[in-house]
């Protein structure tokens, strides 16, 4: 599997598997289980969960999917905003450290930008990062204002990386988020790659441009979504499936190489920013 680096010199593999809506219900959870393990089977060792899905519920997911092969994991969760007081994030790592059944974390994100001041949350991830609890820290929902500003505070530098949502239907952060973030070395991480919820059904999937392309190639729309940004360099994708099929589509779209004819027949489609726009969030 392709990696990236991160700030620190760690890598983190370029491809993952995402877990929002797991944990939310016991009678999903065997498949979930076994669509995380498929993944690690097949590769995808990154794994990006949050104490907010499912209540932890998927962090308990992911420790059950991760037992005894800890080691051979990227494991990413986050922190909410309203748990990151410099005790509270220490709290919120504990507590989301027991549910996934280890005593580290590879990257640990606040979710979004809250009330707590920048310092006191980056002062907590530090302290925990010192403690050997977590390696490496960074931001998520974050635009380039909010990034410039806690670059600027003390262990900003040390930033790992911004979580954001990026896909073909949502290219704003190519305007100046990732070209800052290219400045400094930083990936981004894309969520939401195939802009699709259990609770919509994905416009971007249904795209026409995306199916001709996904067929010269012999592949899925889906697949398609997640090989472009896979082929943006310093990107991180994540995308989340429960179905085994799903996830088998995903670890293959790694296979998938576009050419400067593809990417400019998606460019007509899927339109590059022309202007500043507010960074989009789900
Ligand atoms: P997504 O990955 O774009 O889409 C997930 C949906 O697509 C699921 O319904 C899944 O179905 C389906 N799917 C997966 N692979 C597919 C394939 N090959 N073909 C067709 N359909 C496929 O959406 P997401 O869950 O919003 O985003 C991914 C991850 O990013 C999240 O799970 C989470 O870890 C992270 N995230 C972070 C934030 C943040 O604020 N930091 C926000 C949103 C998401 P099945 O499950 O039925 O297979």
């Amino acid at each position: 599997m392709r990696t990236v680096r991160l700030p620190s010199g760690r890598t983190m593999p370029a491809l993952g598997q995402g877990t929002w809506n797991m944990g939310e219900s016991k009678s999903a959870r065997g498949a979930e289980v076994a669509a995380l393990r498929l993944g690690l089977d097949l590769g995808m060792h990154l794994i990006d969960t949050a104490e907010m899905y499912g209540d932890g519920g998927a962090e308990e997911v992911v420790g059950e999917a991760i037992a005894g092969r800890r080691d051979a994991v990227f494991l990413v969760s986050k922190v909410y905003p309203h748990n990151a007081s410099r005790a509270g994030v220490r709290q919120a790592c504990e507590r989301s450290l027991r549910r996934l059944g280890t005593d580290r974390l590879d990257l640990y994100l606040l979710h979004w930008r809250g009330s707590v001041p920048l310092a006191e949350t980056l002062d907590g991830l530090l302290a925990l990062q010192r403690e050997g609890k977590i390696l490496d820290f960074g931001v998520s929902n974050f635009d380039r204002d909010d990034m410039v500003e806690a670059a600027g505070l003390p262990g900003g530098a040390a930033i790992a990386t911004n979580q954001v949502l990026y896909n073909l239907v949502k290219r704003g952060v190519e305007w100046d988020l990732l070209p800052w973030m290219h400045q400094r070395h930083m990936p981004l991480m894309a969520y939401s790659p195939l802009e699709s919820s259990p609770a919509e059904s994905s416009s971007l999937l249904r795209n026409a441009t995306l199916a001709t392309v996904a067929a010269r190639h012999g592949v899925t729309p889906a697949q398609l979504a997640v090989a472009w940004l896979l082929h943006q360099p310093n990107v991180v994708v994540i995308p989340k499936a429960v179905q085994l099929a799903h996830v088998e589509q995903n670890r293959a779209a790694v296979n998938v190489l576009l050419s400067a004819a593809d990417m400019a027949e998606l460019d007509q489609a899927f339109a590059p920013p022309r202007r500043a726009t507010p960074l989009a969030m789900r």
